[in-house]
C-alpha cells in the first residue's frame, strides 16, 4: 500500500519554546501509526535539530525541512544546502512550496534542481504543485499542474521518481479558508496518477503518495483522504493547533 502521510507544514511560525511544546503536545498523545502511515512535522531551520530528536523514538515520525537550495555548496550566503539537511539526520524536504515560488521567484526549473539535490542527499523531497484561482477559472489546471511534473519531475528514473512524495496544493485554498472539494481533489489526484501512468507506467504510478494540501482541518480531514488518490495532507494553519493536527493524523486511511 502507498504511504499515507499527515505533513505539518509550519511556515514562519512558532518561537524554539512554542515549537517544542506544540511538538510535545503532539507527540505526548501518542497517537499510534500504522506501518503505512507517516507524520512529517515541516518546521523551521532553527528548530530542525531539536524536532528531529523529538521524533527520535518514535516510529513513523519525521522532521522535514521547508527549503533548501538549488546548488550543492559555495558562496550563496543565507542558503542552507540538502547535504547540510542531510548531515543533521533529515529524511525529506519540501521543495516548490506555492508561497517559494511566488515570494522567491522560484520556476519549475530550479525546483528541477532541487529535486536533483535532495536526492543526491538521501532526502526525500515533498514536490509542492498547484495552481492559482484564476487558471482553476480558465479551466486549464490540469494542463497546468502536469506541466509542473513534466518540468520539474520527469527528468528522473524510475526508481528516482518513487523516491519523490508530490503535495497538490491549489492556491486558492492555502491559507483561505476555502478547501477545494473532495470531487475538485480527486479529479486532479485522479489526473496526476495517469499523467505518471503515461510517463512511468501504473505499478509506479500506483507507488507514489499524493498529498492533498488547501485548508486541510480537523473537520475535512478524514472526507478528503478518504478519496481514492489522496495519500493525506501537507497541512499549514490547522498543524499548529495540536488537537487539530492530532485529529488530522487520526483521519489518516
Ligand atoms: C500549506 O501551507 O501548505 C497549506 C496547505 O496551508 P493551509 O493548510 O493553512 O491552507
Amino acid at each position: 500500500m502507498r504511504k499515507q502521510i499527515a505533513a505539518a507544514n509550519w511556515k514562519m511560525n512558532c518561537t524554539y519554546k512554542q515549537a517544542e511544546s506544540l511538538l510535545d503536545d503532539i507527540l505526548n498523545t501518542q497517537v499510534e501509526l500504522k506501518n503505512h502511515q507517516l507524520v512529517i512535522f515541516a518546521v523551521p531551520y532553527p528548530f530542525l535539530i531539536m524536532a528531529n530528536s523529538e521524533v527520535a523514538d518514535e516510529d513513523n515520525y519525521f522532521v522535514a525541512a521547508q527549503n533548501c537550495y538549488h546548488q550543492k555548496s559555495g558562496a550563496y550566503t543565507g542558503e542552507v544546502s540538502a547535504e547540510m539537511l542531510q548531515s543533521i539526520g533529515l529524511h525529506h524536504c519540501l521543495v516548490g512550496h506555492s508561497e517559494r515560488r511566488e515570494h522567491f521567484n522560484e520556476n519549475n526549473a530550479t525546483l528541477s534542481q532541487k529535486v536533483n539535490m535532495c536526492l543526491e542527499s538521501e532526502l526525500t523531497p515533498i514536490f509542492c504543485c498547484g495552481e492559482s484561482l484564476s487558471i482553476r477559472e480558465a479551466g486549464t489546471q490540469n494542463d497546468y499542474v502536469e506541466v509542473q511534473l513534466r518540468e520539474s519531475l520527469f527528468h528522473l528514473s524510475e526508481v528516482d521518481i518513487q523516491r519523490v512524495i508530490i503535495a497538490y496544493e491549489p492556491i486558492w485554498a492555502i491559507g483561505t479558508g476555502k478547501t477545494a472539494t473532495t470531487a475538485q481533489t480527486q479529479e486532479m489526484h485522479a489526473h496526476l496518477r495517469l499523467v505518471l501512468e503515461k510517463k512511468y507506467g501504473s505499478l509506479i504510478a500506483n507507488n507514489i503518495s499524493i498529498l492533498y494540501g488547501g485548508s486541510v482541518k480537523a473537520s475535512n480531514a478524514a472526507e478528503l483522504f478518504s478519496c481514492p488518490d489522496v495519500d493525506g495532507g501537507l497541512v499549514g494553519g490547522a498543524s499548529l493547533i495540536a488537537a487539530d493536527f492530532i485529529s488530522i493524523i487520526k483521519s489518516l486511511k
